[in-house]
C-alpha cells in the first residue's frame, strides 16, 4: 500500500494567498485612507494562521495587531514580533507579570486591573499602555460613558501606566439599520469630549471594527480595528459601501472512495438520507474534526471537476458523502472554500447554509488542517477573481 496520497492530493488543507491578504489591506486602506490599521490577528488570524499573517502585516506597516488573549500577543513576541499589540479581552489582575513580560497593551474597565497592572509594572520599571474601553451599547466588556472621568481619574494615578487610548466597540455595526450604531458612536464620542474637557490626553481614538470602516466614514477616528475585510469577506451581507476584497483561504480535500448505493438505502450516521434512486456516492476527506461544521449535513456543497454536488448524509468527525456523477474519479480535488474552475464557494456561502457567519466557518478549521501559503503578487491582480458564485 502506498503512503502518498492519490495524485499527490493531500487529505484537507488550506491554502493561503499571502498576497491577497496584502491585496486587501491596501483595499481597506483605500476605503480607510489615512487611517491607523489595526489588523486582528486573533483566533488563529480567523483561521488563517496568526504568525505567518501577522508578518504579512507587518511587512506592510500595520501599526497594531490585535488579539483576544495575552497567551496569543505572547505567541507572536515569541516569533519575534516588535510592534504594538493589544489584547482586546480585558485582563484579570493576575496576569499582570504576563502583560510586562511581552510588552502587551490592554483594555482597562477595572480598578483591581489599573492596581495590579501599575504594580508589577512599578517593580520593573516600565510603563505599561493602556485603552480605556468604553461600553455604549454592547454591554460585553468596558465602563460606561458617565465613568470615563473617574476612571481616568484612577489611571491617572497610575505613574507605570499611559492613557494611550480610548476605545469601544459596536454590537450592530453590520446591520442595513445604523440607528443603534449612531447612538454608540454619539455616546464614544461624548465619553472623548468629557475627557478632553476634564484635561486627559490620549493618543489613539478607536471604535470601527469591518462593519462601521465599511459604512460609517464618522467611525474611524483615528484607527480602525480590521479582521473578517483583511480575510477578504464583508461583515454582512448588509454592508453597502464594502471594500474590494477577495478570499484569502480555500479549503480542499479529495476524494477518498466511491460507492454506489441503491435507491432507498441510506448514507451515514442517523440514516439521514435516502437515495431516491441508484446513486453514486463520494466518500470527501474532511469532516467536523477539520471544522466542516455537522449542520451542513444534507445542506451543503462541494465542487469536484469544476462542477458543483451536493453533500449527503451527516457530516462524520474525519470524513462526508457528496453524491456526485460518473465523471468523478478516487483522488479528485474537492473544494469546500474556494475556487475550481469557474466555480466558487466563499466561507459567506458556506456559513448561510450552515447557520452561522463566515467568521465562525474561518475560526473553526481545527489545528489538525495543515496551512499551505502561496505569495504571488499576480494572485493579487484580479485576473484569477473571474469565478461566479454558484447559483448566483
Ligand atoms: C474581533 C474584533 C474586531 C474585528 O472585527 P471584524 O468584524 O472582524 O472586523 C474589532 N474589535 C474588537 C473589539 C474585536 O473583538
Amino acid at each position: 500500500m502506498s503512503h502518498s496520497p492519490a495524485r499527490g492530493i493531500l487529505r484537507c488543507h488550506a491554502r493561503i494567498d499571502l498576497a491577497q491578504l496584502r491585496g486587501n489591506l491596501a483595499a481597506v486602506r483605500r476605503h480607510a485612507p489615512g487611517k491607523q490599521v489595526m489588523a486582528m490577528v486573533k483566533a488563529n488570524a480567523y483561521g488563517h494562521g496568526m504568525i505567518e499573517c501577522a508578518r504579512v502585516l507587518r511587512g506592510e506597516g500595520v501599526e497594531y495587531l490585535g488579539v483576544a488573549f495575552a497567551e496569543e500577543g505572547q505567541a507572536l513576541r515569541n516569533a519575534g514580533d516588535a510592534g504594538n499589540i493589544l489584547v482586546l479581552s480585558p485582563p484579570l489582575p493576575q496576569e499582570a507579570a504576563m502583560f510586562c513580560e511581552y510588552n502587551l497593551e490592554f483594555v482597562a474597565c477595572d480598578a483591581e486591573v489599573l492596581n495590579a497592572f501599575n504594580h508589577e509594572a512599578g517593580t520593573r520599571n516600565l510603563t505599561l499602555n493602556a485603552h480605556v474601553y468604553i461600553d455604549t451599547g454592547m454591554h460585553r466588556d468596558g465602563i460606561f460613558t458617565a465613568q470615563a472621568c473617574e476612571f481616568a481619574d484612577k489611571l491617572s494615578r497610575c505613574s507605570h501606566l499611559a492613557f494611550r487610548g480610548l476605545c469601544t466597540h459596536f454590537a450592530h455595526a453590520d446591520a442595513a439599520d445604523k440607528t443603534f450604531t449612531l447612538q454608540q458612536l454619539s455616546l464614544f464620542n461624548s465619553a472623548a469630549e468629557q475627557l478632553k474637557q476634564a484635561g486627559y490626553s490620549f493618543d489613539l481614538l478607536h471604535a470601527a471594527n469591518t462593519a462601521a470602516m465599511s459604512d460609517i466614514a464618522a467611525s474611524h477616528f483615528s484607527l480602525v480595528r480590521l479582521g473578517i475585510s483583511l480575510y477578504g469577506y464583508p461583515a454582512s451581507a448588509e454592508i453597502e459601501q464594502a471594500p474590494a476584497v477577495q478570499p484569502v483561504l480555500e479549503l480542499r480535500a479529495r476524494v477518498n472512495a466511491l460507492r454506489i448505493v441503491e435507491a432507498g438505502e441510506s448514507v451515514s450516521y442517523g440514516r439521514r438520507y435516502t437515495a431516491q434512486r441508484r446513486e453514486r456516492i463520494a466518500t470527501l476527506s474532511l469532516g467536523y474534526g477539520d471544522g466542516l461544521m455537522r449542520s451542513l449535513s444534507n445542506r451543503g456543497h462541494c465542487l469536484i471537476r469544476g462542477r458543483v454536488f451536493d453533500l449527503v448524509g451527516t457530516i462524520c468527525m474525519d470524513e462526508c458523502m457528496a453524491r456526485v456523477d460518473d465523471s468523478i474519479k478516487t483522488g479528485d480535488e474537492v473544494v469546500i472554500i474556494g475556487r475550481q474552475g469557474d466555480l466558487m464557494i466563499g466561507a459567506d456561502r458556506v456559513a448561510e447554509e450552515a447557520g452561522t457567519i463566515a467568521y465562525e466557518v474561518l475560526a473553526g478549521i481545527s489545528a489538525r488542517v495543515p496551512r499551505h501559503y502561496s505569495d504571488h503578487t499576480e494572485a493579487a491582480s484580479g485576473i484569477e477573481n473571474q469565478s461566479r458564485e454558484f447559483g448566483a
